[in-house]
């Protein structure tokens, strides 16, 4: 086998591109060539690579046909981390490549190496991938004649049975239900339980800190039993980096879980970080087993493979040759995987970068249409599986956005968390702007009509309809019956598939498109610039002829629909009152099921509803409206009425902090201090995180404290604003990161303020930097997602990355691999409708200071992620006012200077910094 499989891998070539020029290697030969002519020969033919779309993109052709070895990879290592690169992917299988000229030479070793892997399966996996194997010959993957030659002759003989290896949910195991567990007993822990827990995770081999003992301690007081209904023990808490702040509530956070027999909800902002937080959680559990059972990681059911819909896409032969690639790798991961996780668990996300999101992605409950018990599925969902685990479990790793829906909804879970810590604190204010706003838009109201009416038109979807649902649950229930016909008889007045391009004819169809296109009336009329490539506004006021008749109609429309909706949540809820003894669980469950789903979606129309009424008159003062469109590169995507609260704190108070027993918010950048204020009481910086975690919306105060980070920053860092770039010439600041990058020997981290400016960069600096050996990755150019381009960069310790806002503080690269970070200017806030409104309320310049200063301190943060870092800040921009430069700490010395001393400045401080000698060359 081993012989054949290498000469018919032998007698492909194989392909890196690289910045500006590719590596080509056949027959032994190896050559670099120009883009354009290793494009011509990729196209004639197939060649063995690593990642096809973005090798496609460093040649600046559309995709082609190719022997990827990702593909390869997910089917032969399912469920396993894999970096998307030609290095990373040679670095999973033990085969290092100095370089790209190497690793080129590697890739037929690489793909003989997975192939041999393949038969060393247990005899029930083996059987399913050789079934699966003959599925993808007959799709035409190119790489199925190489999978039925490594896994021998029996390969072609196992019967495939009805689904050809695809039916996975036949293996997987059944989830198991317990009680309900007992409300939580109220002991409080107290600052020494803290501190000795704190010890016993950082057991020997780490040094316990005075300060992280501290912070430990101050935590705990979140812990304590609530005094007063509606207000919870709330602690702010900012922990400079370095402190360790993880294990320091991790501490007082399982020790109350333990006394109490309760669990601790711990919130991140990003799956990311959810991933980092769960790799902390092993220290307190080291036994895979126990940290199993008292541990796990929540993300909403959007998330979650849904097994109903992979059965759909699968059965009758629905699948299209092209879908059975990804859905023979999704078959493969879910029976390999940990938790069913399809976005940021183990399922790599580079697969949803090549197989598109619909083959992917498009598996999960994206728009709530679980049947719940009615599926024969329910006892293996995955998402039922981590609803229940989460019910009993110590600790649940969660974020933002799900805590606050679950909040908002009342969704999924009827216990509600008590006890909470958020992480990442900062980020607050914006998970809860996202959660708690209402975007009455062409995209959302067809999302609803879908989940109404299901597929229109003879439309092949995998989608169902409220009917095909929930139709027999009530089918014996004439009151129930009816109301669900006239729902689904009243949900045409919503937009349909196609009604962007109908609107824009002129030709709406339905009290919604016609709304929508009075919408899309008043944005051209009222935008200063309606032929701008990017998204479009106005305010709601002063409206044009006709728009209020039609909000109105659309109301009506909608009133149509909310009546027998009601109607039909009361007929469910009447029956399991009133049939308790006859329901069995299954059906019990679904009609709780569907109540929820019924009832989120009640609260949707009635937000929309009460939207259009409004604009007859002023907006209420505690929302803030406008008319938009969602404009990408000149293409028109979405377009309607947003409405967000002027302070989403308000909302976020009452439905998560409030109901709370206790709450710890913390991250390293909670406070603010104005210069102007550098001499006031203390407390001053206090009134920025008070306003944006919500506090202030409580009836006493939190209780606040603040641990200074204890990295020596004025002798590892340096900060530099650049005097003589002109911000606004794309040539002259290109030049000046691609001098900066080039000075630190790449590790450097570009941050920009808008795509098109990151995009005119790029394309000016890749070839310069690749022929200096410095690879250049960049959001909005590489068809990578932002967490995998952060994984690339943090493992090529030369490379650098650009990103916008995403980028800013999601990057958490400790080590040389982050040492430079250049904002191209200053990063105000986006000047919308919707700043300008807090701008107003929050303090006018002052509020875009604060936002302002929030950046920039975020930014420089990602520089020092441990003692020993060490790296220099530079902004492109003359304009920076000193009273911003308070977001750097008072002990480092910013210096203006013209580009060129920064950069040689950035070159002398890295190589002494490096040599191990910053230290006497500050001195000096
Ligand atoms: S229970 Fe719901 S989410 Fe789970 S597999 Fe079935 S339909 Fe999908």
């Amino acid at each position: 086998m081993t012989t054949s499989l290498s000469a018919a891998l032998g007698r492909l070539p194989a392909l890196v591109a690289g910045g500006g020029f590719a590596w080509w290697f056949e027959n032994g030969q190896l050559e670099k060539l120009s883009p354009d002519a290793a494009a011509r020969r990729a196209r004639a033919t197939p060649p063995l690579l690593v990642h096809a779309k973005a090798t496609a993109t460093r040649l600046g052709i559309e995709p082609f046909q190719a022997y990827d070895l990702l593909d390869l990879f997910a089917f032969v290592r399912p469920a396993r981390f894999c970096l998307p690169t030609p290095h990373g992917l040679l670095a999973r299988i033990n085969l290092d490549a100095a370089d790209d000229e190497e690793a080129v030479q590697y890739l037929h070793h690489a793909a003989q190496i997975l192939l041999e892997d393949l038969p060393r399966q247990q005899p029930r996996a083996l059987r399913r991938s050789m079934r699966l194997a003959q599925t993808l010959h007959r799709a035409g993957w190119p790489w199925a004649i190489y999978l039925l030659t490594a896994l021998g002759p029996e390969a072609t003989t196992v019967p495939s049975g009805g689904a050809g290896g695809l039916d996975i949910w036949q293996e997987l195991p059944e989830w198991v239900d317990y009680a309900p567990p007992p409300p939580p007993d109220t002991q409080t822990v107290s600052p020494t339980e803290a501190r000795e827990r704190l010890a016993r995770l950082l057991g020997t081999t780490s040094e316990l800190r005075e300060t992280q003992a501290d912070y430990a301690a101050t935590t705990a007081q979140a812990f304590a039993p609530r005094e007063m209904l509606g207000m919870p023990e709330l602690v702010l808490a900012e922990a400079g980096t370095g402190i360790g702040k993880t294990l320091g509530y991790i501490a007082p956070a399982s020790v109350w879980a333990e006394k109490n027999g309760g669990t601790v909800w711990l919130s991140t902002y990003t799956k990311n970080l959810q991933r980092q937080l769960d790799h902390e959680l092993d220290r307190l559990f080291p036994d895979p087993a126990e940290k199993q059972a008292k541990v796990v990681v929540r993300k909403g059911r959007e998330n979650y493979l849904c097994l109903l819909n992979l059965e759909d896409a699968t059965q009758g032969g629905a699948a299209r040759p092209q879908d059975l690639v990804p859905l023979s790798l999704i078959a493969r991961w879910a029976g390999a995987t940990r938790d069913g996780d399809l976005a940021g668990g183990d399922f790599p996300a580079w697969a949803v970068d090549l197989h598109g999101r619909n083959r992917t992605l498009g598996l999960t409950d994206q728009r709530g249409e679980c049947i719940h018990a009615g599926c024969q599925h329910y006892r293996k969902c995955f998402i039922e599986r981590a609803v229940r685990k989460s019910r009993k479990a110590e600790m649940v790793i969660a974020n933002h956005a799900l805590v606050m829906i679950q909040a908002a909804m009342g969704e999924d879970d009827s216990q509600k968390p008590l006890r909470y810590v958020f992480d990442e604190g900062h980020h607050l204010f914006e998970a809860a702007d996202s959660a708690f706003a209402a975007h009455l838009t062409g995209m959302e109201g067809v999302d609803l009509r879908r989940w109404l009416r299901g597929p229109e038109g003879g439309r092949r979807s995998r989608a169902r309809g409220i009917a095909n649902r929930i139709g027999d649950l009530v089918a014996q229930d004439e009151r129930g019956k009816t109301s669900l016909e006239a729902v689904v008889e009243a949900a045409r007045c919503l937009p349909g598939e196609g009604w962007l391009a109908r609107i824009a004819e002129g030709n709406p169809i339905g009290q919604g498109e016609t709304f929508l296109a009075k919408a899309r009336q008043q944005i051209f009329a009222r935008s200063p610039q309606p032929d701008s490539p990017y998204g479009l506004e106005c305010p709601t006021k002063e409206p044009i002829n006709g728009l209020i008749e039609a909000a109105q109609d659309f109301a009506a429309g909608i009133d149509r629909v909310l009546e027998p909706l009601n109607a039909l949540t009361k007929s469910l809820g009447d029956m399991l009152a009133d049939e308790t003894a006859e329901l069995d669980t299954a059906t019990r469950s679904r009609i709780e099921g569907a109540l929820r789903g019924l009832l989120r979606r009640k609260l949707e129309l009635d937000a929309w509803r009460s939207m259009l009424l409004d604009l007859r008159t002023e907006t209420p003062p505690t929302f803030v409206d406008w008319f938009g469109l969602e404009r990408i590169d000149g293409r028109d995507l979405d377009l309607g009425l947003y409405r967000h609260y002027l302070d989403p704190m308000q909302p976020f108070a009452a439905a998560v902090l409030k109901p709370a027993h206790g709450v710890a918010i913390t991250s390293a950048t909670l406070r603010d201090i104005p210069p102007a204020k550098a001499d006031a009481a203390p407390e001053a910086a206090w009134v920025s995180a008070e306003i944006r975690s919500g506090a202030r919306h409580l009836p006493q105060p939190a209780r606040r404290a603040a641990f200074p980070s204890p990295f020596d920053y004025a002798n590892r860092t340096r900060v530099f604003v650049v005097t003589d770039v002109r911000r606004d010439a794309m040539d002259q600041v290109a030049a000046a990161y691609r001098e900066l990058f080039l000075a630190a020997g790449g590790g450097g981290l570009g941050l920009f303020t808008a795509i098109f400016r990151l995009r005119a960069v790029q394309k000016r600096i890749l070839r310069p930097l690749a022929e200096a050996g410095l690879p250049l990755y960049a959001q909005h150019v590489d068809p990578l997602d932002n967490a995998t381009l952060v994984d690339i960069f943090r493992a090529e310790e030369h490379a650098c990355l650009l990103g916008t806002d995403a980028m800013r503080d999601g990057v958490d690269v400790p080590g040389a691999s982050l040492r430079l970070a250049v904002f191209d200017r200053v990063p105000w806030p986006r000047p919308d409708l919707l700043h300008k409104a807090r701008k107003a309320a929050f303090g006018g310049q002052a509020y875009d200071d604060l936002l302002t200063r929030l950046k920039l301190k975020q930014a420089y943060g990602r520089l020092l992620r441990r003692a020993e870092d060490y790296g220099v800040f530079v902004v492109l921009d003359a304009q920076l006012p000193t009273r911003l430069l308070s977001a750097f700490p008072a002990s480092v010395e910013v210096r203006r200077v013209g580009i060129r001393e920064a950069v040689a400045e950035t070159a002398a401080f890295l190589h002494g910094m490096r040599a191990g000698t910053g230290e006497q060359q500050n001195l000096a």
